[in-house]
């Protein structure tokens, strides 16, 4: 039976050691650092959840975070000149375009307006850029939060089977490459290889299997290999409840490590965009 991953614990003492950070560098009349969320969609329970997670975290750590709510009809120029203000401002230390925006806005457009040392996600193009030389300290958050979770539950990468489900722009992709940096065999599947039937094939050679799909329960116990680390990124809704990509108890059964959802990956991903922010503050501010 599977070791599950308490992320909450994680991001509990990551928190604690920001925190402590925070407040040895924020001395006498310095500012804060500051993080400013910016939405403009149509409400939505979750991205307001999601934002309230960064409000909470942001508090505790010594963050001060501010939301900017525009119209629902904003346009894409709207944002980009909020962005350029946000980014001219000296007192804002990083940026974070909600999910969803309004139809039609690419959230990789408006992102690419923002300075890439207030990138709060680390998904700018340059920040993303940078994980192919491994030299990127402003990590995507989630794919960050995936690491930090196999750093934390001492997973060796190297040379390992790593099996990743899933190759967005935000999640699979910058992932692959962090597992590369690793020295991992990294495999990348998504819809291609679902249509060629082939996805249990390369899940059951997965030494760490890691799924971003957004598809409940996807990942079913015939898919992992005995002794596999499972990951799992999914948020879905199911029955009113909110499961993962992977079958949790399914494939607990057969994996070493796992995690769950809610309470796994999530938490983590929040306390690594904490991070940022204060990554990007000692680059605007503390000078070498
Ligand atoms: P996304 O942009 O929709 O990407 C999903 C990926 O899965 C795409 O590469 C897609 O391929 C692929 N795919 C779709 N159906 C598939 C199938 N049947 N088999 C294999 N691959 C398939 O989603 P995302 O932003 O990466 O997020 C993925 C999941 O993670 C979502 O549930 C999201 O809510 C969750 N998430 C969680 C966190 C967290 O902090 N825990 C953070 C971000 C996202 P194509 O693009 O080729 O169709």
């Amino acid at each position: 039976m599977a070791r599950s991953v308490n992320g909450k614990e994680i991001a509990r003492e990551m928190n604690d050691k920001l925190r402590a950070e925070i407040k040895q560098l924020v001395t006498g009349d310095a500012n804060s650092p500051k993080l400013v969320s910016i939405s403009a969609g149509k409400k939505s329970a979750d991205a307001d959840l999601y934002v309230e997670m960064q409000r909470k975290a942001s508090g505790y750590v010594g963050i001060e975070f501010c939301t900017m709510r525009l119209p629902e009809t904003a346009t894409e120029s709207d944002i980009i000149e909020k962005i350029k203000s946000l980014n001219e401002d000296k007192t804002v230390t990083a940026i974070i375009v909600q999910k969803p925006l309004p139809e039609g806005i690419m959230h990789d457009a408006v992102v690419g307006r923002i300075f890439p040392e207030k990138d709060a996600e680390g998904i700018h193009p340059l920040n993303l850029g940078r994980i192919l030389r491994n030299d990127a300290d402003i990590v995507p958050s989630t794919p960050g939060a995936v690491m930090k979770i196999l750093r934390i539950s001492e997973v060796d990468l190297y040379g390992k089977e790593v099996v990743i489900i899933g190759h967005s722009a935000i999640v699979g992709k910058p992932l692959s490459l962090m597992m590369l940096n690793e020295t991992a065999t990294t495999t990348v599947c998504h819809i291609g290889t679902a249509k060629k039937g082939s996805l249990v094939k390369h899940a059951l050679q997965a030494d760490v299997l890691v799924v971003a799909v957004g598809k409940a329960e996807l990942v079913k116990g015939d898919w992992i290999k005995e002794g596999a680390v499972v990951i799992d990124v999914g948020i879905n809704k199911m029955g009113g409840k909110i499961v993962g990509d992977v079958n949790f108890s399914e494939c607990a059964e057969k994996a070493s490590i796992i995690t769950p959802v809610p309470g796994g990956v999530g938490p983590v991903t929040v306390s690594i965009l904490m991070r940022n922010v204060l990554r990007a503050y000692r680059k605007q501010n503390v000078k070498n």
